[in-house]
């Protein structure tokens, strides 16, 4: 049987077996992933849909069901409610309901010959509106959300394939003759298209892969780049952060400083009101610094109660301002507990950068230093280095 089927017919019948193993691994991707699963759904019942639409397509080729063009507008329909799903765009009832209220009347028209141009306007030009709607809603998506640098690549299948169906729906309109002698004979334009939607299939699943790979990536960088409890920058990212602020202060010589900050007697707020009283106080904290320090700065957790701050461009003067700030902030705004408030305070070390000739595990080490002095003179104070820095810049310079 396979063996009487046209080109054309063959070409619809790959797309169908393409688009049912796509079905398959959205359906398994949906089945196994938690957050995602609704759009993931939606994708597999597009590829599903699509499937079908095809398959009924190579079947009956010559005059397909007129149930046909709605089981493939259902199918772009289901693509693009996954894709808004996906990047969180609020589902909108009232573009799918028109395009398959024109879809319905269209294929109210008949079967008549004289009618087909109309029908294939109404067809490819409610099709050409899904896709270019849809890659609208991706290109913003790149845009706002990923900041990608080319957003339109993220949309670029769905344009193409928009303005294809759009140029045919032109076709239609401007040259009606053309759509009989071409529409539903094994024409070089039906082999020519069903080949240039293969491309197209495949490259809109690889767009909706790069959406699911690209929160992946995000989120993985989350996970090791943060602190589960305050959600600030761990011990490692805070290394990076400073390693990268170092290595670009190399080129444009500019300064900046750290605050090394403990909490003082955290292991007696642990003892009397209990670990988990311990963990919102340590969340709190990361609040107040937060709201505390600028946009520019760097705040992390660096260890159990001990946070690291980088304040680019700030001199020592100014790093010991801003950690006064921030001790005074802790101070005033005691944690509410459920029967008093829990009066915090904190210890802060000042160090700023001595240069490219000093290594930041040296710098470290002297914001360290001011920090035990802070701890040793009585706590709940700021103490700012006094070390060599300004020795190590002279033999910078010198
Ligand atoms: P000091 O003023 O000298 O810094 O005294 P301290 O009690 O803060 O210092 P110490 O290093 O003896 O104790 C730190 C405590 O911080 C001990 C540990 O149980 C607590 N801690 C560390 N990480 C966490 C955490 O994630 N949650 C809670 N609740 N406590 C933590
Ligand atoms: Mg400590
Ligand atoms: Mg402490």
């Amino acid at each position: 049987m396979l063996s009487e089927l046209s080109a054309t017919e063959m070409a619809f019948l790959q797309i169908a077996v393409m688009q049912a193993v796509a079905a398959l691994l959205w359906g398994l991707g949906a089945w196994l992933a938690q957050a995602e699963r609704a759009a993931l759904a939606h994708w597999a019942v597009y590829a599903a849909l699509s499937a079908i639409t095809w398959l009924l397509l190579a079947l009956y080729f010559r005059a397909p069901p007129l149930a046909l063009v709605l089981i493939g507008l259902c199918s772009v329909i289901a693509l693009r409610r996954g894709i808004r799903l996906y990047i969180g765009r609020p589902l909108d009832w009232a573009l799918p309901a028109l395009i398959l209220a024109l879809a319905v009347f269209a294929q109210a028209l008949g079967l008549d010959a004289a009618r087909r141009p109309l029908q294939a306007v109404i067809n490819f030009g409610t099709l050409a509106l899904l896709y270019l709607s849809t890659a609208w809603d991706l290109r913003r998506h790149a845009h706002e959300d990923l900041h990608w640098r080319f957003p339109l690549l993220l949309s670029l299948p769905l344009l193409l394939g928009g303005l294809a169906f759009a140029g045919r729906a032109l076709r239609a309109l401007l040259a009606p003759e053309s759509v009989a002698a071409e529409m539903n004979v094994p024409s070089a334009l039906n082999v020519g298209s069903a080949l240039s939607y293969i491309v197209l299939v495949l490259l809109l699943h690889a767009t909706l892969m790069a959406l699911v790979v690209s929160r992946l990536l995000g989120r993985l960088q989350h996970l090791a780049r943060r602190d589960p409890l305050t959600g600030l920058l761990n011990r490692r990212a805070m290394h990076a952060a400073l390693d990268e602020h170092a290595r670009r202060r190399r080129r444009v010589a500019d300064t900046f400083s750290v605050l090394m900050i403990d909490v003082d007697h955290f292991k007696s707020v642990n003892d009397r009101h209990g670990h988990e009283a311990g963990d919102r106080a340590l969340t709190h904290l990361s609040r107040l610094m937060t709201q505390a320090l600028r946009q520019q700065d760097r705040v992390g957790r660096f260890g159990g109660e001990e946070f690291l701050v980088l304040l680019p461009s700030a001199d020592l003067a100014r790093a010991r301002a801003d950690a006064e700030i921030l001790r005074l902030q802790v101070r005033s705004q005691p944690l509410p507990l459920a029967d008093q408030l829990l009066h915090l305070s904190v210890s802060i070390g000042v160090a700023e950068w001595a240069g490219p000739a000093e290594d930041l595990s040296r710098l470290l080490a002297r914001a360290d230093a001011a920090l035990y002095r802070a701890k040793a003179g009585g706590r709940d104070r700021v103490e700012a280095d006094v070390g060599d820095a300004g020795e190590l810049r002279a033999q910078a310079a010198g």
